[in-house]
This record gives structure tokens, sequence and C-alpha cells, in this order.
């Protein structure tokens, strides 16, 4: 009753836009169900829906909003840019450099770095230099990971636990050059790369260093290191996707979390603090000279742009968000708050005898059917399988929401240095109800 007697506003909302937007909503991350609530304000922990309702927010805008939203000392310094430089589109500017240099400063890795609009931009633009610099067509990416939304990486097996992609309108000859590994399947990586040395080749293996879907798959430990090897072996780059670990595991992303070296590192998100426009690509400076212009002349070159990419406002959002992150210790903050948050869960799960397990990697909190996690690929029943495990997470996190606390997809927690030891206990008592 929580939805049809408190969230009116949100209702009529949502009806009004099914006029005007294809299913009503853009890219709802915390649910649809039983419809999306409109969402008005965001302060520190805190999201405000259009009827008044406050809710405990472990969205953060998909990650990035590390600080909490709405944080001030950030936003006074991108309101004054905006001021100051406007759009500036397309023009080398002060923050570009800055943004780029902060980044490498914590990822020494990141040599260089270029700016662009989106993850599913910068997961693209990877890919192109990746093929540019090898010369080789075919990428593998692990089943079930996101790399965003473009026709080489939309793909998904169905792998539990993670999201399932209607993604048609993909002409077969692009997806003849995507592969997909079963997640933690280093034997079966193995296969696929000698089976593309016939074949022209790998250009890149692209993973989400945790695993699938924020680690809703957790990585093996020596996951990463194993494809680090086979990469070299095989004359593949290694792309580490750190769209939502960059800062958030720590200064130095994942790739200092698990001390390997990828050769190309995509961001979004936190590259503006949770603006718009936020995505961009480093690596080594040998990699990324592919994309630089007037640099090793006659060597191939990836062409790569974007009108807004690297516009003021974003790389200064990002620029002092980071900034602060770092001299905060906001990911070591928001780790604490995950693990006293993952800790009550357990205690919960241990309380009632519940079929489901928590997990978490500093800021990054999992809940999930325990059976979810023991799924595999040769079972007749997998897709029913993981259709109900979605519909009881569905179902769970609409609940989670009516008692004041939103998730993604009711499985997935990202805390943040806002949280304090009143949301936790909201939270836990919300999960306790
Ligand atoms: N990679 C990962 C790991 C992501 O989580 C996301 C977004 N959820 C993307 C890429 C795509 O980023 P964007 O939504 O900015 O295109």
């Amino acid at each position: 009753g929580y939805f049809e007697t408190k969230c009116a506003g949100s209702k009529k909302m949502i009806g009004e836009a099914k006029q005007y937007i294809p299913g009503g909503v853009q890219h709802n991350l915390a649910f649809n169900y039983p419809f999306p609530l409109a969402m008005a304000k965001a302060e520190g922990p805190y999201l405000y829906d259009v009827d008044g309702n406050r809710y405990v927010d472990y969205l953060q805008a998909g990650g990035p909003t590390l600080l909490g939203s709405n944080y001030l000392p950030v936003q006074e310094k991108v309101i004054e840019v905006i001021k100051e430089c406007s759009p500036c589109p397309g023009l080398f500017n002060e923050y570009e450099m800055k943004l780029a240099k902060i980044i490498h400063d914590n990822m020494p890795h990141v040599e260089k770095y270029r700016s662009l609009a989106s993850g599913t931009e910068a997961d693209m633009t990877a890919i192109r230099i990746a093929r540019t610099f090898t010369g080789k067509s075919k990428i593998i990416k692990v089943g079930g990971a996101y790399h965003g939304w473009s026709d080489q990486l939309v793909y998904s097996l169905h792998i539990p636990g993670t999201q399932r992609f209607e993604a048609h309108g993909i002409p077969k000859e692009v997806s003849a050059n995507t592969q997909e590994m079963w997640p933690n399947d280093i034997d079966g990586l193995r296969k696929l790369l000698e089976g593309n040395q016939k074949d022209g080749g790998t250009a890149a293996v692209i993973v989400e260093p945790l695993g699938p879907e924020s680690g809703t798959r957790p990585v093996a430990r020596d996951f990463n290191a194993k494809v680090r090897e086979l990469c070299d072996e095989f004359g593949a780059l290694l792309i580490f996707d750190e769209v939502v670990t960059a800062f958030r595991v720590g200064p130095g992303g994942a790739q200092g979390y698990f001390d390997i070296k990828p050769d190309l590192t995509v961001f979004g998100k936190i590259v503006s603090g949770g603006y718009p426009m936020a995505g961009g690509v480093g690596g080594s400076e040998e990699v990324m000279s592919c994309v630089a212009a007037g640099v090793n002349p006659g060597k191939p070159k990836a062409y790569v742009g974007g009108t807004l990419s690297a516009n003021p406002m974003s790389c200064a959002a990002g620029y002092y968000a980071i900034d602060e992150i770092v001299k905060l210790d906001a990911a070591k903050i928001a780790g604490e708050n995950g693990d006293k948050l993952c800790k009550g869960l357990q205690t919960l799960i241990d309380k009632y005898d519940l079929p489901f397990v928590a997990w978490n990697t500093g800021s990054i909190v999992h809940f999930e059917v325990t059976g979810a996690m023991y799924l595999d690929a040769a079972d007749p029943d997998i897709l029913k399988k993981i259709g109900q495990r979605q519909h009881a997470l569905e179902e769970f996190g609409a609940a989670l929401t009516a008692n004041g606390v939103i998730t993604l997809a009711g499985s997935r927690i990202y805390t943040s240095m806002a949280d304090n030891d009143e949301t936790i206990k909201e939270t836990l008592d919300a999960f306790d109800r």
C-alpha cells in the first residue's frame, strides 16, 4: 500500500511521462517496480521524492557521489566555473589538464588521459585504441559484465546475478568480433585466445576488476593477475573498466587494490564527480599516442572526438571531487560504512537463518539470494531461475523502498562518506522489518 498511498505525485508524473518518453523513464537504476519514483532532491546520504518522502540513498548516482550528494564545497567551485567560462566547447582548458594530472598522480599507470562524455563512450574508445594499437579485431569480455551499451559490448551471457539485456539492432558482423567468457573461467579464456590466434588475434580482454556488475559475481583472488599473464602471452591489451571502482575502492582504484597494471583504464561517473559528461580513458604513453594528433607520424591513429568532452564544467567537477575524495580519505570512510552495513546484514541473515548472503569490497556492498551464486550455465532451468531471482530481489527492493531505503535493484549498495551510524541503523532496521 505504500506506493499507492504515499507516492501519488510520482505515479501521476510517470503516467504523464509515458505520453512523451518511451516507458516513461530513461535509465532508471533503482527500480521500476511497482512504478518508478520521481526524485526531487538529493542531499548527503538522502534522496527525496516529489511527494516529500525521504530515503537513504545507496544508489549514489550509480556510484560516483562518494562524498555524498550535493556536496557543497565541490558544488560551489562548479558554479564558479560555469559563471566564468560557460560552455567553452571543444577548446583546451585548465581543468582538462588538472583532471588528467590528478588521475595520473593517484593512478600512475594512467600516464596519459583523454576526457570523454560517458562510460559507454570511454569503453568504446578503449576498444578502438586497442584495435588500432594491436592491429587485431577480436574483443573478449566477461559474461554479465556491463561496459555500457555500445554495439560491441552490450551483449551478455545470462550470468546469474547480473543484468540481462534485450540488445537487438546490432549487425551480426559487429557481434562476431566480441566474445564472452564465463566469470572466472581462466581455462575458457585461454581457449578463446588460442582460437583467435588462427583468426587475426585478440585486440583486448576487458574486465570489471571486481567482477561483473561491480562484483555481483566476485572475481577469484588471482583472476586479474591470470588475465594479465594471458594477455601478455597472446599480445592482447588488458582493459580495466574502472567506471565504478576508480577512487571508490581507494585512491589507486582497483588496479592499486589488486596491484595490476592494465594497458588501458576506462573511467566514468566519478571523473565528473557525478555531474554530467563523465567519461575518460587512459593508459601508457605508448598506447595512448594512438589518439594524439601529430605524435608518432606514420603510426596508425584512432579517431576520438566529442564536442563537449573535456568541457570545463565537467572537468572542474571531476577535479575538485577527486581532490576532496583523496584529501578527506573518502574511500576509506565510505568503506568503513560499507563494512558496518555488511556486518549488520550478515547478523540479520544469521538471526533469521535466511537463504541470503552479504559481502562487500569497502563501499560496494552486495546482498544476494544464496542459490544465485551456485547456478551454472549447463542448468536447463537457468533462465527460469535467473528470472525467479530477479523477481525476488525486485520485490525485496520495492519493500526496502517502502521502508525508506533505496538500493540498486534490491541487491547492491554503494555507501558514501555521508553515511553515518544513524543512516546505517535506519537501513538495518528497514532490512529487519
Ligand atoms: N562500465 C561500468 C562498469 C558501469 O558500471 C557503467 C555504468 N553503470 C558503464 C560502464 C557505462 O557508463 P555510462 O552509463 O556513463 O555510459
